[in-house]
């Protein structure tokens, strides 16, 4: 059984990805600080799969226990790296906490690979690298552009790191994995999405919306140059995110060459915020209650993948439309708050 190393992965993405390598016979070890999940997690992962992860309670900005971590454990056959703060909007008040929990803890990893050549590694890294795109849809090669927030600088910083770490060593493969927007939940509603306070993404504001957590939804910009006028994103199921890992973790483990591969994962499909709100309320026969409002500052118009070079590298393409997206992540808001 090859041994998979997956920090964040009590968190949203992380938990729907352990499922996913438990499913298709990985052995998995969890580390994560709980800064943004819960412990629990490990039980709804053992009553979905009937097995259960390993897990240590552990802060990547600490490399001494990092590194003790790691000297602990052989034979690994890669990491899968989430763990990572990811509030746009906190990223911009609070942006030494970004740099060092995200940069830090990235390069306490690297030190960790490095001394026990591990060969293998997948970075959670964002569309966000690519800033404001001038042409649609984005390629892998659309420039990186200029990124407002510390987060997206965060995640551009990473991937530079990790090309940088690649080129200096004759056997170590890497792949950052650039997710749109992903959203939903496992379909049998026993794990989702977590939002801590007020939401800052859309889907979770709409489900808490509808479940009457939250009085109304603000639709950021009706003004923009779109067809209904709203801004278009490319809004992914996670549980394809998570299938994405699998297939970059397998290809990893079977290529030869040092080598720091940029991977699109979105469905290639732009929809409107009014689509999805649409979608919202077919789903689930609820009648949401919004308004449209002035645009968000920092959002970009439109952004969409263009998603061939992860069919054609990775054997790999999102299964999931966007009601099967809606659908999940209603049952999930409705399981937390105990909902029929
Ligand atoms: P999440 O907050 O649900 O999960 C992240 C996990 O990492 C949490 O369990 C948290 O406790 C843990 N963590 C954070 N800092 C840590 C540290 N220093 N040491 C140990 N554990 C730490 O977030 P998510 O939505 O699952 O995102 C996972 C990754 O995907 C992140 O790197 C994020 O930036 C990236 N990403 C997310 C989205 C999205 O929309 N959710 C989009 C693009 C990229
Ligand atoms: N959005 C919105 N109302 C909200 C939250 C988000 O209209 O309460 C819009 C936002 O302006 C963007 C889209 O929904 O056009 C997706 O936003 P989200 O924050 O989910 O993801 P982003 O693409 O910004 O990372």
């Amino acid at each position: 059984m090859k041994k998979i190393i997956v920090t964040g992965g009590t968190g949203y993405i992380g938990s729907h990805t352990v499922i996913e390598l438990l499913n298709n016979d990985y052995e998995v070890h969890i580390i994560d600080n709980l800064s943004n999940s819960d412990i629990s997690m490990l039980d709804r992962i053992e009553k979905i799969t009937q097995k259960r992860p390993s897990f240590t309670q552990l802060d990547l900005r600490d490399k001494t226990e990092v590194i003790s971590f790691f000297n602990g454990i052989s034979n690994i056959e890669g990491i899968i790296h989430f763990a990572a703060l990811k509030s746009v909007g906190e990223s911009v008040k609070m942006p030494v906490k970004y740099y060092e929990n995200n940069v830090m803890g990235l390069c306490s990893l690297l030190e960790a690979i490095e001394l026990n050549d591990i060969p293998n590694l997948v970075f959670s890294s964002s569309a966000t690298v690519y800033g404001s795109p001038k042409n649609l849809p984005v390629t892998e090669k659309s420039p990186i552009g200029y990124t407002p927030s510390p987060y997206g600088a965060t995640k551009q910083m990473c991937e530079r790191i990790i090309e940088d770490f690649t080129y200096s060593k004759s056997n170590f493969k890497a792949m950052s994995l650039r997710y749109f927007n992903p959203i939903g939940a496992h379909d049998n509603g026993l794990i989702g999405e977590l939002p801590t306070g007020i939401p800052n993404n859309l889907m979770p504001y709409i489900t808490q919306t509808g479940a009457g957590v939250r009085n109304q939804l603000s639709v950021f910009g009706s003004d923009y140059n779109t067809p209904d006028g709203t801004a278009i994103r490319d809004y992914i199921h996670v549980s394809d995110v998570a299938s994405a890992h699998v297939h970059a973790i397998d290809f990893l483990t079977n290529y030869g060459e040092s080598k720091h591969f940029k991977v699109n994962i979105g469905t290639g499909t732009g929809l409107s915020v009014l689509e999805v709100i649409k979608s919202f309320e077919k789903t689930s026969g609820i009648k949401l209650n919004y308004i449209l409002t002035d645009r968000r500052e920092g959002d970009v118009e439109a952004v969409y993948a263009n998603v061939t070079y992860a069919q054609n590298l990775l054997n790999w393409k999102a299964k999931y439309g966007i009601d099967q997206m809606t659908k999940s992540a209603w049952l999930w808001e409705k399981a937390m708050r105990n909902i029929n």
